[in-house]
């Protein structure tokens, strides 16, 4: 019989994908990883109150990683399936890194893309195409929205990272408008350091 070689592994991770968190000097899964990472598998909602530190964004971008390799879905026309909604480019930016270290080293490597106001959007338009993980702040992601460089509509799994951040800095009118154009049905994975938010 075939036994988990890694604590990952035994979170329901394929060996592959426990690879890359090993690769990273992962060797031990933190509390909200151990929690978060079969649910998110399984393809439930959750809650996760965590504070930058815990791990948190390994939590929800492990399984991201494994249920693109294992779903394929097929980015038609600009619909991407994977939104991950962030308060700043700071956060933005790391997680973009995140994603990009933890599937370096697979053979097939999903398209991830980090957008975000104060920069030009005309790459950030162009660079669409075939994404499968778009990460976003409100703001610009509505602008995209608009000139309809991205759409919503086949989105799988939306992940809010820092939502208590988010309406702190005012974005609920911004939240609001996106929630509104992602499908009813779909994966819910919330983040937050508070649980006043949720
Ligand atoms: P985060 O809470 O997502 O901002 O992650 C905080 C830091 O912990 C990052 O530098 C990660 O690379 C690191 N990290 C995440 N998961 C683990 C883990 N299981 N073992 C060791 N370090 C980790």
């Amino acid at each position: 019989m075939e036994q988990a070689s890694s604590p990952f592994v035994a979170l329901g991770l394929s060996e592959t994908i426990s690879q890359s968190a090993t690769t990273l000097g992962y060797t031990q899964p933190t509390p909200i990883q151990q929690q978060a990472i079969p649910a998110v598998l399984f393809g439930k909602d959750i809650l996760g109150i965590a504070k930058t530190g815990s791990g948190k964004t390994a939590s929800y971008v492990l399984p991201i990683l494994q249920r693109l390799m294992d779903e394929q879905w097929v980015v038609q026309n600009r619909h991407v399936p994977v939104l991950v909604l962030v308060p700043t480019r700071e956060l933005a930016v790391q997680v973009e890194t995140v994603f990009k270290e933890l599937s370096a080293g697979l053979a097939e490597r999903p398209k991830v893309m980090a957008v975000f106001g104060g920069v030009s959007i005309n790459p950030q338009m162009i660079g669409m195409q075939g994404v499968q993980v778009l990460i976003a702040t409100p703001g610009r992601l509505l602008d995209l929205l608009g000139s309809k460089a991205i759409h919503l509509a086949e989105v799988k799994m939306l992940v809010l990272d820092e939502a208590d951040k988010m309406l702190d800095l005012g974005f609920q009118e911004e939240m609001d408008r996106v929630l509104a154009l992602v499908p009813r049905k779909r994966q819910n994975l919330l983040f937050s350091a508070t649980l006043s938010a949720a």
